[in-house]
């Protein structure tokens, strides 16, 4: 049967043109669709870092005898082992040759950018040389040169299927084009707040706080074409949210050290400084809120760091504490008034952290750092939210081929998903940095190395 194209792949950004460089080079004839002006998704927004075990440049850094076993038993440890194994395992298989063959395409990954994301000891993060935008120009000079068409501001609006159920082509309005198989790479929904509500109760409940750092095609558009042909969803409330006062619209990672955080017992509940990946999940645990705590002296000293630049410098707090944002009173008992918690349990907390602090040691949560005592009045306390939404990962059920799976756990024919639009692959605690990119590579490879294979060898 002639169809317009073997393959064809909805969305631009990592996981669609690793699968159109991957399906041309299985002799493919590939169409990629992308609903925007230009190419790349948030995955050319973004650092671009790629979580791997076992790459010739942990071995570079002199960080060597990592394996895909020891990430696999990180990853499934670390998550509960609520994860989806097969696929998780795939993943870590295939990290370290997928990072090779990105290397080889062309990608820079300095042994300087190793380093140790997420909670593990193992540097298993890789930053890029150029960040996501880098990897983006070079996956698209590839699709460009391997003879890959490219459609831009079209909107896919449909599947097509053929009467057996299987995906046969896609819909854009009134038009179609047909082909043997779809490679589903629309990213996630973080810029749909409808799917938000109904995915994502943790990110929905931070309210009007709540913002997005990624593009704007990021609207769930594969789970509502997923779903229109039987695709399963699964990974419900799972995602990236990054702790901030809400301030302003600035990314921020991490928290000051020199703050402590309380919850409404006015119990602290955490090293403030830890990794950002799990910072979510802590927050979640005590409400979905907390209020970070400082003194005078804090604030008056408080300087631009690079990791939470926007908010925590001395004139913002100055200034936010003018305007009423951030609690400000002369005595611990009158600010856990202010800010709504415990009075007792705060006074208790400060008392503990400041002989803490005369140690130079935190010997509850042994945060690392400079501890900074608060006794100066006046006191401070500001609410503290997980509101910056990253990245989301409820999405479509895929088999460790990429197949996407229905409701009887049976491959949809012809149709498979790669990337954030993907949701059973991320647990309740992110791996760590480049643990959503880095998997976005690897499935957008085996999505169009196994379509490309399925389109060639279908015989009607
Ligand atoms: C600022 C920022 C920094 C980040 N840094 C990192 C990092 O360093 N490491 C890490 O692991 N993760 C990081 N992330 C997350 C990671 O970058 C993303 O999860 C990943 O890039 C998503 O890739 P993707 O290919 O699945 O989706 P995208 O890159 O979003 O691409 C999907 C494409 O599909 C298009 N599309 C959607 N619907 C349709 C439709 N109906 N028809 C046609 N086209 C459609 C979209 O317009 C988009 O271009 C970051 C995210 C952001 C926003």
């Amino acid at each position: 049967m002639a169809r317009d194209y073997d393959v064809i792949i909805i969305g631009s950004g990592a996981a669609g043109l690793s699968a159109a460089v991957a399906a041309a080079d299985a002799g493919a004839r590939v169409l990629v669709v992308e609903s925007e002006k230009r190419v790349g998704g948030s995955s050319r927004l973004s650092g671009g870092h790629f979580y791997a075990a076992g790459t010739s440049v942990q071995g570079e850094a002199g960080f060597t005898g990592d394996t895909a076993d020891a990430m696999f038993e990180h990853y499934m440890t670390l998550n509960q082992f609520l994860v989806d194994p097969a696929v998780v395992r795939r993943y870590c298989d295939l990290s370290a040759p997928t990072f090779e063959w990105l290397k080889g395409l062309g990608v820079n990954f300095p042994k300087e950018g190793v380093y140790r994301s997420g909670v593990g000891s193992i540097p298993r993060g890789h930053q890029p040389e150029g960040d996501g935008e880098e990897v983006i120009n070079v996956l698209e000079g590839h699709r460009s040169t391997k003879g890959v068409d490219l459609v831009l501001d079209a909107r896919v609006t449909g599947l097509v299927s053929n009467e057996e159920g299987r995906v046969t082509g896609i819909r854009i309005g009134e038009d179609e084009a047909s082909c043997g198989a779809v490679v589903m790479a629309t990213g996630g929904f973080g810029a749909n707040p409808d799917m938000i509500e109904t995915y994502y109760p943790q990110a929905a409940a931070t309210g009007d706080w709540r913002w997005y750092i990624g593009a704007e095609g990021a609207r769930g558009d594969g789970i509502e074409l997923g779903k229109s042909v039987g695709g399963v969803v699964d990974g419900q409330d799972r995602g990236l949210l990054l702790a901030t006062p809400g301030f302003s619209r600035d990314l921020e990672v991490m928290l000051p050290s020199w703050l402590i955080m309380v919850n409404s017992a006015g119990r602290r509940f955490c090293d403030e400084t830890v990794n950002y990946t799990v910072m979510a999940g802590l927050l979640e645990k005590q409400g979905g809120r907390a209020h970070a705590v400082f003194d005078e002296a804090a604030r008056a000293a408080a300087k631009p760091n690079p990791l939470f630049q926007a908010y925590w410098v001395a004139d913002v707090l100055q200034q936010k504490a003018e305007e009423g944002r951030i609690h400000r009173a002369e005595t611990l008992a009158e600010l856990a008034d202010l800010a709504g918690v415990d009075a007792d349990g705060l006074q208790g907390t400060v008392d503990r952290y400041n002989v803490d602090a005369e140690a130079g040691e935190d010997s509850a949560f042994f945060k690392y750092g400079s501890l900074a005592p608060i006794t100066e009045p006046p006191f401070y306390a500001v609410e503290v939210r997980p509101a910056i939404l990253c990245w989301t990962g409820t999405g479509l059920r895929i088999d460790a081929d990429t197949c996407v799976l229905d409701k009887a756990e049976k491959p949809i024919r012809g149709l498979y998903a790669a990337g954030e639009t993907v949701g059973n692959l991320h647990g309740d605690r992110y791996i760590g940095g480049g643990g959503s990119f880095g998997p976005c590579i690897v499935f957008g490879k085996v999505a169009g190395e196994t379509a490309a294979k399925y389109a060639r060898e279908l015989n009607d």
